[in-house]
């Protein structure tokens, strides 16, 4: 699919967050909440250097946390999400994170479509992750003619390639965030313009592929 092939080039790491390891990644991707990857990663080193395991963060001062993740935004709510996810993860999984949906989505913070982002990105297994970005994407690009969020993760999920879902969904994200806006996309700039069929652009021979 060309999607896949030109996000792919246009995106080689499907997701910035920096992380070590599972639960970095979960904590990192509830920080990530309305504000961009970058400034997650500001924030993360020191956080993970005070408190490298879900215990260590269960048990923190949320003061000392809100300090810490000022940058990201709404950090008070943010801290009590990041702590409480802690907690879970000490109650239910041993400070642990699961490796699979239904154990993911136990935890508070983490969604359906964060629990994918986890699984693909820090397990390997791969999950569609559907958020709104994906939505818009996949309907301007007519992969799909619906805004729900499990029809959309069934029917994308049977025309690509399983080792590519984790990727593309991540990927969607970032092109969503960045060129395909929800207001005014930059379709003159897009790597997609000459076969999305919701372009602007008009190229001399749109293809058909996508
Ligand atoms: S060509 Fe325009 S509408 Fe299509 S994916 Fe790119 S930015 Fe979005």
């Amino acid at each position: 699919m060309l999607t896949v092939e030109r996000l792919r080039d246009l995106y080689p790491a499907a997701t910035e967050l920096a992380h070590q390891n599972p639960f970095e990644l979960l904590i990192a991707t509830i920080l990530s909440a309305q504000t961009t990857d970058r400034s997650v990663n500001l924030v993360t080193p020191e956080l993970f250097r005070r408190y490298p395991t879900a215990a260590d963060l269960a048990a923190a001062d949320p003061a000392v946390v809100e300090t810490l993740i000022k940058p990201t935004g709404f950090f008070r709510l943010k801290a009590r999400r990041i702590i409480s996810a802690a907690r879970k993860l000490v109650d239910l999984f041993g400070g642990n994170v699961p490796g699979t949906l239904d154990d993911l989505v136990k935890v508070p913070g983490i969604g359906r479509k964060t629990a994918n982002v986890i699984l693909g990105a820090g397990f390997g297994v791969p999950g569609f992750a559907v958020d709104t970005h994906v939505i818009r994407l996949t309907n301007r690009l007519k992969l799909v003619a619906t805004k729900d969020p499990v029809k959309i993760e069934r029917q994308v999920c049977a025309m690509v390639p399983k080792e590519e879902w984790t990727g593309l969904s991540l990927r969607l994200i970032l092109h969503g965030r960045r060129v395909c806006v929800a207001r005014r996309p930059r379709c003159e700039e897009c790597v997609l313009n000459d076969f999305c069929p919701s372009s602007t652009v008009r190229p001399k021979a749109r293809r058909k592929a996508q």
